[in-house]
């Protein structure tokens, strides 16, 4: 950041700061607040995040905004709202990458335990593994010897490094123990175009976006990554990656409303507030276990158990990184 970049944000910070006590909060929000989604419009973040916008107006009686910054596994929009002004009218909708990118990138533009304030966690959700419509493999066992007899040259889509989809892919080359090429998108939803087409061969990607296609036939369904199987109607037949022989094999995406650091604490305080009451929406309830995402209910809500979560979750996954040998610049 260079000197004059440095002291407009200071200014900015100073600003806010001096108009912390709760009366001068009071009103907030007075303008639309924004919801940054840092992967492509039309994926699993931003459904996820539009459902929340919708639900978010009524409790914080104003227009709630979804903001699209994608690339770079979506450290590119964090970066944005670890440095946008701590006023509360530009916040983060993320998942599990926030918690993994640090062990993935060498140059990380922000700390991920420093630079937000935690708003709490909001839903959960398994993923699938889908191929193309024109693969031969029908079941998993198929798909297996494919990959094995064919070395380096399946390729399987991601949303970048560190994104659900990224992640996934490094445990399933983990646990075949067979290389692919890893093919990154700025998000999941052109992804699965290219999937579909037939460009690319597998992706992981959560049941939110990859459920209509199952249902449309339009990709193959190989298994999913929850720990038991999947009770909705397009995923039920589908084998846990577990049950089919991939021991442990477990991932759960989970998503997360993060604010800058500095962001003053009455504003905060209505933000979890207004989260709370748009989770206990019948509506977004109904419209997200449609699509099997189970909003969060319990303590994770609060947002210093959120932060707990999101740091047993970087040591989580730091070691399955290490030991993948995955790194990004
Ligand atoms: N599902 C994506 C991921 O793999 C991100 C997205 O486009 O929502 O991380």
């Amino acid at each position: 950041m260079g000197i004059l970049k440095q002291g407009a944000a200071a200014a900015a910070i100073g600003l806010v700061a001096a108009s912390s006590t709760p009366s001068a909060w009071a009103e907030f929000p007075e303008k639309p607040v924004t919801l940054v989604v840092p992967f492509s419009a039309g994926g699993p973040s931003d459904k996820i995040a539009r459902d929340l916008a919708e639900a978010l107006r009524k409790p914080l009686a104003q227009t709630v905004i979804v903001d699209n910054t994608a690339g770079a596994g979506g450290t590119i929009g964090a970066a944005r709202v670890a440095r946008a002004a701590p006023d509360g009218y530009t916040l983060l909708v993320h998942h599990i990458g926030i918690s993994t990118a640090p062990a993935l990138y060498k140059k990380l533009p922000y700390k991920t335990l420093e630079d937000f304030e935690y708003l709490g966690l909001i839903n959960e959700a398994p993923s699938t593994l889908i191929g193309k419509p024109g693969l031969a493999a029908h079941h998993f066992a198929d798909l297996r010897q494919w990959i094995s007899a064919n070395e380096g040259k399946v390729n399987i889509a991601n949303a970048g490094v560190g994104s659900a989809s990224h992640l996934c892919g490094l445990v399933l080359q983990a646990s075949l123990q067979s290389k692919m090429t890893f093919v990154p998108y700025k998000g999941t939803a052109p992804a699965m175009t290219d999937l579909m087409g037939g460009q690319v061969d597998l992706m992981c990607e959560q049941a939110t976006n990859a459920m209509p296609q199952i249902e449309a036939r339009k990709v193959k369904l190989y298994g999913v990554t929850s720990k038991q199987r999947m009770t909705l109607p397009a995923l039920a037949q589908a084998p846990t990656l577990a049950e089919v022989g991939l021991a442990g094999f477990e991932m759960t995406v989970w998503h997360g409303v993060y604010a800058p650091k500095g962001t003053p604490a009455p504003v905060l305080a209505k933000l979890n507030a207004a989260i709370r009451v748009a989770l206990k929406d019948p509506e977004l309830i109904q419209r997200e276990e449609a699509l099997g995402v189970r909003v969060v209910t319990d303590a994770r809500l609060e947002p210093a158990e959120h932060e707990k979560y999101v740091e047993s979750e970087m040591r989580r996954w730091a070691k399955i990184i290490k030991d993948s040998g995955e790194t990004a610049d």
